[in-house]
């Protein structure tokens, strides 16, 4: 936490970081049948690697789905890994028995998303405060008590709560109960997941405001998991951005805000609302649908919603048509487009256009109006500005229409595969501590024949 008048000082990463994550996974097996056969995995978390320093906000941030949250699990063990390595304070915990694993969650405590949620009704609030007191061996009811009552007093709330129970407390003070709880054990580290998204945003900046005093006067590393943007850019030091089960970008907060490297995290950053209306619009739409983590797309996992994504080599046309390009043979290989569809969409525009009540396809539709339809449908222009380019998607159009959908397909993918489809970027280093996951920086580029970005002669 940098640069705002009332953070504690930035954290020292000289040392050796506090928390050591290395090509962590979690997969769910997909299972079918009497014999629960694995027929496929969801890859929920695939091969992430970071490190934390003591005192340092560490963010984790992405789209719903993106595996975030399971990371926050896996890495302290609620969840066990599929694979990879966690060490904490230089022991794998990944690895640990059961006495070590309790060592290590004396400290390393987590806070969930619903403060409701984790409390137990029954207990009152000193009693939920204190509870892994007890757990952890402490005999003494009074002493239990009277930590409890001091914790209520630093999050803000007052020693006499401590007899009360969690439905007299609003939202926000239940994450101040959460906060108690979680420090009642004095840990290192705490593993915070989306804290203050159920919350009004009035209470979300007074909860952030605590935990970055707790911060302070506990000496605490944190790792914030959320989705949103602007709570990050607020409270982290450094921040990873997820997508798809991988860390595609982590660096700097400012630095990475200021000049993201990684299309995916322009996109991200792009969406954040902003209240100057001459910024307003000027997100970039991210086309293309969202995979599923069980069936991730091969290469780079962005490439099917990249706006950036490479061209291939010999073709050069306008960035925005070649994603959409790409959108059509996505369609095209998972059989969504065809020529009834073609003749369909023509008979659709036909009548919307010239207020017709009887379509185009029932007069019988030209073929030149159906491949104008799908040229519509995706947005794509009356030829693309490449000469041998459009000839290739005019074949390819012509195809469709004829019925001959998958020479279509096989003909797109021939002439219109990227490097972004074949390899896996590697981890390009941006900066010291800055690194981004993508072709257009790891240098791969060249060797298909495509010039870096300016200022990139890696
Ligand atoms: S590797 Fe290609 S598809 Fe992936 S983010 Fe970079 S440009 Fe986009």
């Amino acid at each position: 936490m940098t640069g705002r008048p009332d953070e504690p000082p930035a954290a020292d990463r000289s040392g050796e970081p506090l928390l050591r994550v290395r090509g962590l996974k979690k997969h769910y097996p997909i299972t079918e049948g009497v014999l629960r056969r694995e027929v496929g995995r969801v890859r929920a978390v695939d091969g992430i690697s970071f490190d934390v320093y003591p005192g340092e906000t560490f963010g984790i941030v992405g789209e719903s789905g993106c595996g975030k949250s399971t990371a926050a699990t896996t890495l302290l063990r609620l969840e066990e890994p599929t694979d990879g390595e966690v060490l904490f304070d230089g022991a794998d915990v990944s690895a640990a028995s059961k006495a070590e694993l309790k060592r290590f969650r004396r400290r390393a405590q987590m806070i969930f998303q619903d403060p409701t949620s984790s409390f137990d009704p029954r207990m009152s609030v000193g009693e939920s405060v204190a509870e892994p007191l007890r757990i952890h061996g402490m005999r003494d009811r009074d002493r239990r008590r009277r930590i409890a009552q001091d914790l209520l007093e630093r999050v803000g709330l007052s020693a006499d709560d401590v007899d009360r129970y969690p439905h007299e407390f609003s939202g926000g003070q239940k994450q101040r109960i959460g906060l108690a709880r979680a420090l009642v054990l004095n840990p290192d580290l705490i593993v915070a997941d989306e804290p203050v998204s159920a919350l009004d945003v009035s209470i979300q900046a007074e909860i952030l405001a605590l935990m970055r005093r707790l911060q302070e006067e506990f000496d605490l590393a944190v790792v914030f998991i959320s989705h949103n943007l602007s709570v990050v850019r607020e409270v982290c030091d450094r921040v990873a951005v997820m997508y798809l089960g991988e860390i595609v970008e982590v660096g700097p907060t400012e630095r990475l805000f200021a000049d993201p490297q990684h299309p995916y995290t322009r996109a991200l950053l792009s969406s954040i609302p902003t209240p100057d209306p001459r910024e307003r619009g000027r997100g970039i739409e991210l086309t293309g649908d969202v995979p599923s983590p069980s069936d991730p797309p091969s290469g780079c996992r962005f490439h099917t919603r990249c706006p950036e994504i490479v061209q291939p080599d010999g073709y050069e046309f306008e960035q925005v048509h070649w994603r959409r390009v790409m959108d059509l043979r996505a369609k095209l290989d998972r059989g969504e487009v065809g020529r009834e569809s073609a003749l369909d969409l023509a008979a659709a525009q036909s009548t919307a256009t010239a207020g017709a009540t009887d379509g185009a396809r029932a007069t019988g539709t030209p073929p030149d109006e159906a491949r104008a339809a799908i040229r519509r449908a995706f947005d794509l222009p009356e030829a693309l500005t490449d000469e041998r380019a459009e000839a290739v998607l005019s074949e390819a159009l012509g195809l469709v229409v004829d019925g001959d959908s998958d020479r279509a397909a096989a003909l797109l993918a021939k002439e219109f595969s990227t490097p972004c489809e074949r390899r896996r970027p590697r981890a390009a280093a941006v900066d010291d501590g800055w690194s981004a996951t993508c072709h257009l920086l790891d240098g791969s580029r060249r060797s298909e024949g495509v010039e870096p970005l300016p200022g990139r002669e890696d």
